[in-house]
């Protein structure tokens, strides 16, 4: 199979191999000594000081824990939107009482750091600024360290990032641009199975978790620092995808973190070719094209839901559709985790060898 949606990606054999491994005691010595080692090279590909914390949830799961540990019920909240995902951590926020300001960019676009800068000036008590770094459904990465700039200079508000899809896909400095919350989740670009989230807290952030009201219970974050310095969880973690994760850490820091991200850099320019060869157009600003994620305009007359069925049906290829207004309108080609340039170029060559077939 090629599976060429943007995560759950591909799990390398050998990481495939080590999530196999038998049970451990999750209280005990061994655990301990993983979960260390984890978030100690965690630490090092977010390129932060900051505490890491880990969830056994999904993504979302990670950024539930960034809203109701930050803020209480009646909080301002700046949340710029310009995509599903964009949504969906400004629901998160709506879900539990924050008055959440929804600045929205149309899909395709990249959200603007002077818009960024003049929002927060126009409402200097914001408490918490949400930001979606790669929009997987739009294929755009936004200008992070440029919005983290302009958050920074503007507000003290905590900035929260969606991560989810963007780690190790791109440059994120978490401490050097001023990120408060980034949070990401083990399938995406750390090529392992679902069920962990992964996310960093800073100062500010910690010091807005000592005041905030929302309730919680599996996510508090006090909480799960505190088993965290006993080398524990409060809850049964994911014990099997900790095995992937630590042996996928050690293989992402070994390749060198800059190689990763230019490794992504390298295989997302080569769909872009392959898909414009064959006659697809971006479907957003290709300034802010995705490391991650590409999202293309079929030829005209192309139907691409019959396109994606007869690649998922006849040729084992799993692409990507548009979400929400988008569905129906656009394909999105995955690219993030251990991608080679082979299946890329297999991923067009079934594409093109379908195209004739699904032309009007
Ligand atoms: N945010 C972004 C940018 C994503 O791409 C995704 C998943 O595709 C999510 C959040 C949600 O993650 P999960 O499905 O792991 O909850």
């Amino acid at each position: 199979m090629n599976l060429r949606i943007p995560g759950p990606v591909t799990v390398p054999d050998d990481i495939l191999n080590v999530a196999g491994n038998q049970m451990i005691d999750h209280r005990g010595p061994q655990f301990a000594a993983m979960q260390r080692r984890i978030i100690n090279n965690l630490n090092a590909c977010f390129q932060t000081k900051n505490d890491v914390l880990l969830f056994t949830a999904s993504g979302t799961g990670g950024l539930e824990s960034a809203i109701v540990n930050t803020l209480s019920p009646g909080d301002p909240v700046l949340a710029f939107v310009a995509g599903e995902f964009g949504e969906r951590i400004a629901r998160i926020a709506q879900t539990y009482g924050a008055n959440v300001n929804k600045i929205k960019f149309e899909n395709g676009q990249g959200i603007d750091p002077d818009r960024v800068a003049q929002e927060l000036k126009n409402a200097p008590q914001t408490k918490a600024v949400l930001v979606t770094h790669n929009e997987t459904s739009t294929g755009i990465m936004h200008p992070l360290q440029a919005i983290a700039n302009a958050v920074r200079a503007n507000s003290d508000a905590v900035l929260i990032v969606d991560g989810v899809s963007s780690m190790l896909t791109a440059d994120a400095q978490i401490d050097a641009w001023g990120i408060d919350v980034m949070v990401s989740a083990s399938q995406k670009a750390w090529a392992c199975p679902p069920g962990v989230a992964m996310l960093s807290v800073s100062e500010r952030a910690w010091k807005m978790h000592a005041n905030a009201k929302t309730p919680r219970f599996y996510f508090d974050w006090t909480e799960t620092k505190s088993w965290l310095e006993k080398g524990q969880t409060p809850f049964t973690p994911a014990v099997s995808v900790y095995y992937a994760l630590d042996l996928a850490l050690e293989k992402i820091l070994a390749e060198g973190l800059q190689n990763v991200f230019a490794r992504h850099a390298r295989i997302a320019a080569l769909t872009r070719e392959q898909a414009k060869s064959l006659g697809f157009r971006m479907f957003g600003d290709e300034r802010y094209a995705s490391n991650a994620v590409t999202a293309l305009y079929a030829p005209d007359g192309v139907d691409t839901e019959a396109l994606r069925k007869i690649a998922r049906e006849e040729y084992d290829l799993i692409i990507g559709g548009g979400q929400g207004p988008m569905r129906g309108k656009i394909i999105r080609i995955g690219h993030l985790g251990w991608v080679s340039e082979a299946e890329i170029h297999d991923c067009f060559a079934v594409i093109g060898h379908i195209l004739e077939k699904v032309t009007a």
